[in-house]
């Protein structure tokens, strides 16, 4: 049965608020996601009848506590198709996830000399942590491009990847353009040479389903809030044997087994890697935006964001002016944009007297504006509960912006 946006809506209370005495139309989904009832009640929940700091109690309270938190780590091991909960840690969202293996498998692995490669499209969190990891180590960032239409230059990857290379490490789809990177191939060619893969997933986990043991990647990381979830939980699945072989990346109570002045060790998997009391309210937060996403279906949904996308294009591909940095095929529901003469603020401050909420700037992704030579884009991006009434009210908005701007 076809899934119905409007239905979905009706779960998210967020939705019903006006802006500038207009209904909100929320197009700025890549940034974060609004939160449907059931991560509210979730969370409130939790501060009402559980609250207890997890995993050292021994009263009922705070086992009940522990036992709920360690079935979120089960959920999303399912959720990413993880072989064991264990390979799953908890972070505050990709940034942090991304800085962990920067810090640790770089300490581990990286050495003067050493390669990491990532991508011109990445976001700044997929960037600047390897910058330093690289500045520590003696290692070098080296950049794989793009193609005109936004596609990584699978040629130049061959070239790129060799015998230094320590790490790649990849956004699976863009957060600027909303392209679909084949990340499955990519790892493939650089397993082939021996390189582990690192996948952001903060723009896929979102829109597509993912299996970490099909796609084969040593590390995939995704943020909660922008899957539904609640804001300062994320996650950061490892496979077990880079994991163990990494040293922690922040002390404190959690990660020990066994503390004194002249030698600590360490807690095994998960916790090595967990310093401190977690996020408990927003990890079954993120437990119940996964129980919502399920409930949909994530090839229902992404086939959703696609029927939207098209009428989206639609409106957009003919508007006078037009510039599109984004592709419509291999998309997971991003079309960046600019239009000739106005400038991306202006129309974004115009649009938002309309009610509508879209992003404009350079998205954390600085180097790719660079590339492009543009300062900014304008980015519109959908989630489940967005509609095509939704998108035609963004388009006639846009006209008007644009006949007042021009
Ligand atoms: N990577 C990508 C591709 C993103 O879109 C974002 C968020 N815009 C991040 C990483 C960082 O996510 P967070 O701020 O939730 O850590």
């Amino acid at each position: 049965m076809p899934i119905d946006p409007h239905s979905i809506r009706q779960r998210f209370p967020l939705l019903t608020r006006q802006v500038h005495g207009k209904p909100l139309v929320y197009l700025d989904n890549a940034a974060t996601t609004q939160k449907p009832e059931g991560v509210l009640e979730a969370m409130d929940h939790y501060y009402r009848a559980l609250n207890s700091n997890i995993h050292r109690g021994v009263y009922t309270l705070a086992q009940e506590a522990t036992d709920r938190y360690e079935e979120v780590r089960q959920a999303v091991a399912r959720f990413l198709h993880a072989p064991a909960a264990h390979e799953i840690i908890f972070t505050r969202g990709t940034t942090e996830s991304i800085n962990l293996v920067a810090q640790s498998f770089g300490q581990r692995y990286l050495r003067e000399g050493d390669e990491v490669v990532v991508s011109v499209m990445e976001h700044h969190s997929n960037i600047v942590p390897w910058q330093l990891a690289c500045q520590r180590s003696g290692a070098r960032l080296k950049v794989l491009g793009i193609d005109g239409q936004g596609r990584l230059d699978m040629d130049a990857l061959d070239a790129i990847l060799g015998e230094r290379t320590r790490l790649l490490a990849l956004t699976q789809v863009s957060n600027v353009t909303g392209r679909i990177h084949p990340v499955r191939e990519i790892i493939r060619k650089a397993h082939a040479l021996d390189i582990p893969v690192l996948i952001d997933g903060a723009q896929s986990a979102p829109h597509l389903a993912v299996d970490v043991q099909e796609l084969d990647c040593d590390f995939f990381a995704f943020s909660g809030h922008k899957a539904y979830g609640p804001m300062g939980i994320g996650v950061l699945y490892g496979k077990e044997r880079w994991l163990e072989e990494m040293p922690p990346w922040q002390g404190g109570g959690e990660m020990i087994d066994r503390v004194t002045f002249e030698e600590t060790t360490y807690n095994e998997l998960p916790y090595k890697f967990e310093a401190g009391t977690p996020a408990v309210a927003e990890a079954l937060g993120l437990k119940a935006a996964l129980d919502f996403m399920e409930a949909v279906g994530m090839p229902g949904l992404h086939a959703l964001e696609t029927e939207l996308m098209a009428h989206a294009w639609k409106k957009l591909e003919g508007f006078p002016g037009m510039r599109l940095y984004s592709a419509v095929e291999d998309n997971a529901g991003v079309i960046s944009f600019l239009l000739d003469g106005i400038h991306p603020y202006d129309l974004g401050t115009l649009l938002d007297r309309f009610g509508i909420a879209v992003r404009t700037g350079h998205h954390c992704a600085q180097p790719l504006m660079d590339h492009w030579g543009v300062p900014g884009t304008v980015r519109l991006s959908v989630a489940a509960y967005n509609t095509t009434e939704e998108i035609d009210i963004f388009a006639e908005a846009l006209e008007k912006c644009a006949a007042i701007l021009a």
